[in-house]
């Protein structure tokens, strides 16, 4: 399976990560305006965040 995985540099951490609400199993979490943090024990790798992020900040590699 393919692991998801966050760019810091794409990411602006200025705002409420919007992706956080879109993954279907509540594996992102963000605290304040950090990068979010991935569940990776109930993350699935579905997908869903790397194609919602604007700034293509996640990846599955
Ligand atoms: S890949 Fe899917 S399950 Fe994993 S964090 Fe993104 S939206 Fe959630």
């Amino acid at each position: 399976m393919k692991k998801l995985v966050i760019n810091l540099n794409r990411c602006p951490q200025n705002h409420p990560c919007p992706a956080v609400r879109v993954c279907p199993i509540g594996a992102l979490s963000q605290k304040g305006y950090a990068a979010p943090e991935i569940n990776y024990n109930v993350c699935i790798s579905c997908g869903k965040c790397v194609n919602f992020c604007p700034m293509r900040a996640f990846k599955l590699q």
